[in-house]
């Protein structure tokens, strides 16, 4: 996790693209505008991504750490009580690293879940991860929730989300999406990646389809695994909105996998001090069609030459203490199904919006 430089060309960007409006703060949204609404929560280097239909379908990906007082939980149910939910209809884990399963035992305490969904039994055999997947299985049975394992290429069970698993348990979907499947011109001159053989290259990853816009999140799945996705056929096609994988950090976001999505904005979840690496902020930087990346966190590895401008940032720099406690700003992504979209930064209240191609 590290990082780099290039703030005076996102400023540009941001001047000459940029439709920015002050939004109203505070105040309660509900799934009624037609709109998928995406919550990016601040776990401080973890992910917990809600995404919640028009119909007020949820689905909840990981759930960041444990401890800290069930301050990822907390963080979770607010974004769940400003989008108008009462429960949460399935919880989605990517892999049973802390950062993304840590926190299931404190949600459960907090708000119901129907179901969950993961890639299987854990795979990487240290203490830490053995440790984390029975502490979920036994949330899961002291709470009654049912646990469903998704293989790449089957739909979530969510009515009215339209979401593919395309990768779990070091499997990838063996077809390509519908209508997509053309040779991925950004694998050729690709570095041999190292074999990851831990849980994040079990990563469960999926493809949400909203109207004309696509969503990719493949949790911290590795660049071994995205070149074995992406090459030498593009098996997603193009995705407008790409949550940025491992929270930024160097082994993945592969450009086989970046630059052939094509997104035009990437968020990442990234901590001050875990993920933002400058390797990954380069790829951004150079993806075709890239418009702007959002950050939960300013990056103290990517410094002033890599992080994007502070509009574009949830959580600002403290440079004396980076693991002093922050507000846990978060980002909030709305999607019409016209294909416009737009982000809104909770830290300032201010929405850059994105017309429909
Ligand atoms: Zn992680």
């Amino acid at each position: 996790m590290r990082m780099g430089m290039r703030m005076l060309i996102v400023a540009a960007l941001a001047g000459t693209m940029g439709l920015w409006a002050a939004a109203p703060t505070g105040a309660v949204r509900t799934a009624a505008d037609g709109k998928l609404h995406v919550y990016f929560m601040d776990v401080e280097g973890g992910q917990s991504t809600l995404f919640v239909t028009p119909t007020g379908t949820s689905l909840l990906v990981d759930t960041g750490w444990a401890d800290h007082n069930g301050r990822d939980a907390d963080r979770i149910v607010a974004a769940a009580h400003k989008a108008g939910l009462k429960r949460i209809d399935a919880v989605l884990v990517t892999h049973f690293h802390d950062d993304h399963v840590g926190g299931v035992p404190q949600l459960l305490a907090r708000i119901p879940v129907g179901e969950f969904l993961d890639h299987g039994p854990y795979r990487e055999l240290t203490p830490d991860v053995a440790g984390n997947y029975a502490a979920y299985l036994k949330a899961l049975a002291e709470h009654h929730v049912r646990r469903i394992v998704m293989k790449p290429g089957e739909k979530l069970p969510l009515p009215g989300l339209d979401a593919t698993a395309v990768t779990a348990d070091w499997k990838v979907i063996d077809h390509p999406l519908p209508g997509v499947g053309e040779k991925n011109p950004y694998c050729a001159n690709l570095p041999s990646y190292p074999h990851d053989t831990t849980e994040n290259s079990r990563s469960l990853g999926i493809v949400i389809q909203f109207g004309r816009v696509r969503i990719v999140d493949l949790g911290d799945l590795t660049s071994d695994k995205e070149v074995e996705l992406m090459c030498p056929v593009n098996r997603l096609g193009t995705a407008q909105i790409l949550v940025v994988s491992h929270h930024g950090w160097y082994p993945s976001s592969s450009p086989a996998l970046v630059d052939a999505l094509h997104p035009r904005v990437a968020i990442m979840d990234n901590g001050a001090l875990k993920g933002g690496s400058p390797a990954t902020f380069k790829t951004l930087k150079n993806s075709p069609g890239l418009e702007n990346w959002w950050q939960l966190h300013y990056s103290v590895e990517g410094g002033a030459t890599w992080n994007a401008p502070d509009e574009f940032l949830a959580n600002l720099d403290k440079p004396k203490d980076p693991q002093a406690p922050d507000a846990g700003y978060g980002l909030e992504l709305t999607v019409s199904q016209d294909g416009s979209f737009a982000v809104t930064n909770d830290r300032t209240g201010a929405t850059k919006r994105y017309a429909a191609r």
